[in-house]
C-alpha cells in the first residue's frame, strides 16, 4: 500500500507521543520520538560536566557532538523503540524532571538541530514513518503528506506530565511542572532556529476537552484519506 510521512508537532505534553504510536503501530510504520533524541543529547551534556550552574556549556557541547551516537531499538518485551546513547539505554533516565529543565536551552543549538536533523530525515526517507517534535512539520519533513499540531492548555498539559511522573515513581510537585511546561513553551516557540510553529498546511486540534480515543480515529481517518489519496 502507499506509505505517507506523517508530521505530529505542538506544544510539550500534549499527548503527541501517545497518538504518534498508536498510529505507527495501527499502520505498521516506524514511529520516530525526537524528543527523546534532544533529551538524550541533554543527559549527555548533564553526565559530562557540560552544565555547571544552570547553564550550558554550548563550546563544550559542540565539540563533543561527534562522540553522540544516538540509536532506536526494539525493546522486545513490549515492543517499543528505546532510545540508546553511546550504546546505553536511556529510555528511563531522559524523562526525569532533571532534563526537561535543560532540553529546551539545549534544543536552540543549531549545531545540536543540525546534527539530529539529518539523522531525523535519515530515518523518514523510506517513507511510512510517524515523527513527533516541534520542526518536522516546517523543518523535517515540510512535505509530509499528513501534518498535526496539537495544543492543549498548559494546566491540563502539566496535569498529565505530573501524573506520569507520579505513576513512575518521581517525587515531583504539580506547581514545578506546571512551570516546566511553560517555560519550555516559551523557549522553544521564541528560539531562533526552527521555533516551534504551526505549519501552514497542519491541521490543528485542541484536545484539552477531547479523550484520547477520540482523538485517535479522527486522526487515523486523516491519514487514511491520505494514504488512499482521497485529500
Ligand atoms: O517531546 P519532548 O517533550 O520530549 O521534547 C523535549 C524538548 O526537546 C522540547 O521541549 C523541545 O525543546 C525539544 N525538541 C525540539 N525539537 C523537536 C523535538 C523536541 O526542539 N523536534
Amino acid at each position: 500500500m502507499h506509505k505517507i510521512t506523517i508530521a505530529i508537532d505542538g506544544y510539550s505534553s500534549t499527548g503527541k507521543s501517545t497518538v504518534a504510536k498508536q498510529l505507527a503501530d495501527w499502520l505498521e510504520y516506524v514511529y520516530v520520538d525526537t524528543g527523546a533524541m534532544y533529551r538524550a543529547v541533554t543527559l549527555f551534556a548533564m553526565q559530562n560536566d557540560m552544565i555547571i550552574e544552570e547553564k550550558v556549556n554550548t563550546s563544550k557541547l559542540i565539540a563533543a557532538l561527534p562522540a553522540i551516537q544516538l540509536e532506536f531499538k526494539k525493546n522486545t518485551s513490549n515492543g517499543k523503540a528505546e532510545i540508546f546513547l553511546n550504546g546505553k539505554n536511556v529510555e528511563k533516565d531522559i524523562r526525569h524532571l532533571h532534563v526537561s529543565e535543560y532540553v529546551s536551552p539545549v534544543a536552540t543549538i543549531s549545531e545540536v538541530r543540525r546534527k539530529l536533523v539529518e539523522q531525523q530525515k535519515k530515518m523518514g526517507e523510506g517513507k511510512g514513518v510517524v515523527m513527533d517534535g516541534r520542526d518536522i512539520g516546517t523543518v523535517v519533513f515540510p512535505n509530509a503528506e499528513l501534518k498535526i499540531f496539537m495544543t492543549a492548555s498548559a494546566e491540563q498539559r502539566a496535569q498529565r506530565r505530573y501524573n506520569e511522573l507520579l505513576e513512575r515513581g518521581d517525587d515531583v510537585m504539580y506547581q514545578d511542572v506546571l512551570e516546566n511546561v511553560q517555560e519550555r513553551d516559551h523557549i522553544d516557540t521564541t528560539r531562533k532556529d526552527s521555533p516551534l510553529r504551526k505549519a501552514k498546511d497542519a491541521i490543528e486540534i485542541d484536545n484539552s476537552e477531547m479523550n484520547m480515543e477520540d482523538q485517535f480515529h479522527t486522526i487515523l481517518q486523516l491519514a487514511k484519506d491520505r494514504i488512499a489519496g482521497r485529500v
